[in-house]
């Protein structure tokens, strides 16, 4: 007799067991994928765990349906990381194999089929199975397994399945997005009206009265002549010393015409070739201090200010693992906020690059998943955000994890709840690979190891070309507001330094950490405001559609004509967003172009993109968004940036909102005056002797660093505390409060006073669901390993005790 262990996609135990053949077991390994059944009907893609012949004991094996695969698709080193993850997380391997696998290659009998648009298919490659799910397919699609089951009246259709899937028949439905957002790039050229030479010598006698605009028109013909392809606006700027504003009222008179042309993310011949830019001499510095650095410590973090040119140094470690033969993972908070730094990588290294991201089709996923695994040349540097560290890699030498402190490299749902930084950091050791951990503002956890020298540590100080660190100038709105100097939500510094930067043609960027138009809108005869009626929060109001928006769960309503509970008509709001400030900001400014940036405005496909485009093009002159525009942008251009109200930042209930708020606010600073002139930033606040403030205002990492760490100290918090929290969710109101007194109190016998609630979080409600936290505090000496096992025992018998089976518990570890 022989037996598998296979790991489902699925939140219930680690393995489950199932009966092979001779045959069978000579052929499977770990790492192949097996189409097993489960319950009465359900059909499952599995991944083989282990092969052997220990019968398991109490119940009847059922045998394999298929074999799916020829080879192994999944390494054994993946296994052992994910097996890391789920024994750190406290969660199943089979949660970390749907998060860790493209859905193709997890064909489930939920799974919905549909047939892919405009693909012609020749009836005769078809078997007549396959052929009849085609035809199926053409009266009605899309399809789910249980059809195809009926449809070919057997049980078994795994196989059919993937064959149309393999020669791309049929799709596998989930949101499939576009491929890539493509990036435009503006030219420009000289108006066909004055293509033919008299027309043209009469318009450059005409000019000669704008000299600068003359000398623009020469420059344009220069440019065109020598580099015999189109003329980026860039290049003709750099090259004229010609001011936009000049090219602009070119463009106005219709001398001068703009135009665009998709780059090409791969194709990047063509395109002025980048040159490889020396490095200076800090960065080289740095460099060296990192390769010296890797010798001793197998992670180093590498504090660099904004804009110190820390992509270029890792360009350069990128470029030594792959003379080496080396994968390198790049990792990213958010591909959808790095487009720029995409294309960056793709100018040096062209078709190595692989992006892998959620937000990419399946079918995109599969292939570069299937090319790490072979480790073609083009996938040998994969950059992705946080599930990107689930891929086969084989050869792995190098992780950059970039904006190393961004809380979205962690998974908060669902489970594997992991933190991707520190998952890459346990990758990496299993493939004997280094770890960069990069940010201009560390997180505490990090410095901290870096300082206990668990960590390397390698400084980049000054901005490259030694451009200053942009100033920033606290505003006292309290004050402003006493003294009558507000308009709307602008002081007249603001205001004053707003009309300066335009002047100078340059662009402003404006942050504001809420979107919609008012947070809260509230009654002002009987006081009421319209809450969510599924979850615990009040409405936010959205002017554009006139509606009030619940941000958890998406419920919307029309705005109120009057009030709900005593019939008023005097409905006020409260508080404001970024689209409050967008109109704000249009009758302030009517003549320049303004435009917003937040989660509202960014839904589509390429909105993201263009809105990046726009503003690198200078066609938007104030950009309003909110913590979106903080990350990893690098404009030329920004002369000011303005953060309209720095408290409610500072005012968030989390013990972490200091450190978040100093590393929020330092980004979104970092963003302005990127090249030769320093920059300006422009904080309102009605606490300016906020310690916070000041340590950003004059850039004091480690003062801020020193003293939140004092509070972590004294209130027990990470990095000298490890947290666990335990959330309860249900319908019911008193059965959840008992589940979780009930939990509390059991872990509380062996953990003691270490173990603190239940707790109702702010937000009380969700989705019709109430909500309770246990939090449990592990002090360093504490073995973590142990304490987890406890909460594992605690939660058997939970498991175990009818009455609270209805009860949704959810564990979360390091869950800050
Ligand atoms: P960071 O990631 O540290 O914020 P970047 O890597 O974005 O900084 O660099 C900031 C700017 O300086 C970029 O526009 C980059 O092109 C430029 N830069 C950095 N290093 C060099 C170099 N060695 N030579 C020329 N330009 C550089
Ligand atoms: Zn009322
Ligand atoms: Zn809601």
């Amino acid at each position: 007799m022989y037996f598998i262990d296979v790991i489902l996609p699925i939140p219930l135990k680690q393995t489950f067991t199932y009966s092979v053949n001779k045959d069978e077991a000579a052929f499977l390994k770990q790492g192949f994928r097996v189409a097993v059944p489960f319950g009465k009907l359900k059909l499952y893609t599995a991944i083989v765990y282990q092969v052997h012949d220990t019968a398991p004991h109490g119940y009847e094996t059922k045998s394999i349906d298929h074999i799916l695969d020829e080879e192994a698709i999944i390494t054994a080193s993946q296994i052992k990381h994910w097996e890391w993850i789920a024994s750190y997380y406290m969660c199943t391997l089979g949660e970390v194999v749907k998060a860790a696998l493209p859905s193709a290659f997890l064909l489930e009998s939920e799974t919905i089929i549909s047939l892919v648009k405009d693909k012609v298919v020749e009836d005769t490659s078809l078997r007549d199975e396959d052929f009849l799910v085609y035809e199926a397919l053409q009266h009605r699609s899309p399809l789910n397994v249980d059809d195809v089951k009926s449809i070919l009246d057997k049980k078994n259709v795994v196989l059919v399945l993937k064959r149309l899937l393999d020669i791309g028949v049929i799709e596998v439905q989930e949101e499939v997005y576009e491929q890539y957002s493509p990036k435009l790039k503006k030219y420009i050229k000289l108006a066909p009206a004055y293509e033919k030479e008299e027309s043209l010598k009469e318009l450059l006698d005409q000019l000669s009265r704008a000299p600068k605009q003359r000398e623009v028109l020469m420059q344009l013909f220069m440019l065109q002549a020598q580099l015999k392809k189109p003329v980026g606006i860039d290049a003709l700027l750099a090259k004229s010393n010609a001011s936009a504003s000049s090219v602009k009222s070119l463009v106005a008179k219709n001398i001068l015409e703009e135009y665009y042309i998709r780059k090409d993310r791969i194709n990047y011949e063509g395109e002025d070739a980048t040159e490889v830019k020396t490095l200076s001499d800090s960065q080289e510095t740095a460099l060296q201090e990192i390769i010296t650095s890797f010798k001793r410590h197998d992670v180093t973090l590498l504090h660099g200010v904004t804009s110190s040119g820390k992509t270029e140094v890792y360009v350069r470690l990128i470029e030594e693992q792959l003379k080496a033969g080396k994968q390198v993972l790049y990792m990213l908070p958010e591909i959808a906020l790095t487009t720029q730094l995409i294309s960056r990588l793709q100018q040096y290294f062209g078709a190595q690059v692989s992006v892998y991201h959620s937000k990419y089709s399946i079918h995109e996923r599969v292939e570069v998943w299937n090319n790490v695994l072979a480790q073609k040349e083009k996938a040998q540097i994969i950059i992705g955000a946080r599930s990107s560290l689930f891929l086969p890699f084989q050869n792995l030498g190098l992780i950059i994890v970039d904006e190393a402190h961004e809380p979205s490299f962690k998974q908060y749902n669902p489970s594997p709840r992991y933190h991707a930084r520190d998952s890459a950091i346990v990758l990496a050791s299993l493939h004997k690979a280094k770890t960069l951990l990069g940010s201009a503002t560390p997180s505490l956890e990090s410095f901290h190891n870096a300082e206990l020298d668990k960590y390397g540590f390698v400084e980049l100080k000054r901005r490259f070309g030694n451009v200053l660190l942009p100033s920033i100038e606290l505003i006292d709105i309290k004050e402003k507001h006493k003294k009558k100097l507000m308009t709307g939500h602008f002081s007249d510094r603001l205001l004053e330094e707003i009309h300066e930067t335009l002047n100078n043609n340059e662009q402003v960027i404006l942050f504001q950490n809420r979107r919609g138009f008012s947070p809260i809108v509230e009654c002002k005869t009987c006081g009421t405001s319209p809450q969510c009626p599924n979850c615990d929060v009040s409405l936010t109001y959205h002017q554009y559609k006139r509606q009030l928006r619940c941000h958890y769960c998406g419920y919307h309503m029309a705005m109120l004509v009057e009030c709900n509970a005593c019939g008023s008509d005097s409905i006020d709001s409260k508080g404001f967003g970024t689209e409050q400030i967008e109109t704000e900001l249009l009758s302030l400014f009517p003549k320049h172009s303004i435009a917003r940036m937040d989660q509202d405005t960014t839904r589509g496909k390429h909105a993201y993109a263009k809105l990046i485009a726009r503003l690198e093009n200078e066609e938007i002159d104030i950009l309003v968004g909110t913590q979106m525009i903080a990350k990893g942008l690098d404009f030329r251009n920004i002369g000011l940036v303005g953060v309209l109200n720095a408290d409610n930042l500072l005012n968030f209930p989390d013990f972490r909102a200091h450190e978040r708020s100093f590393q929020l606010l330092q980004q979104v600073a970092g963003r302005a005056g990127r090249t030769q002139k320093r920059g300006k930033v422009l904080i309102q606040t009605y606490n300016p002797h906020h310690t916070i403030l000041k340590q950003v205002s004059v850039n004091d990492y480690r003062g801020m660093y020193k003293e939140q760490l004092e509070e972590r100290y004294q209130y027990k918090y990470p990095p000298y505390y490890r947290t666990i929290r335990i959330t309860f969710k249900d319908k019911n109101l008193t059965k959840n409060d008992q589940a979780a007194l009930w939990y509390t109190l059991a872990l509380q016998k062996q953990l003691g006073a270490n173990v603190l609630g239940p707790e109702i979080p702010p937000v009380a409600r969700v989705r019709n669901k109430y909500i309770s936290n246990v939090l449990v505090k592990i002090p360093k000496p504490q073995s973590l390993a142990k304490t987890k096992e406890y909460i594992n025992s605690v939660q058997r018998a939970f498991n175990l005790t009818k009455e609270f089976s209805s009860i949704r518990v959810s564990i979360d570890v390091d869950n800050y």
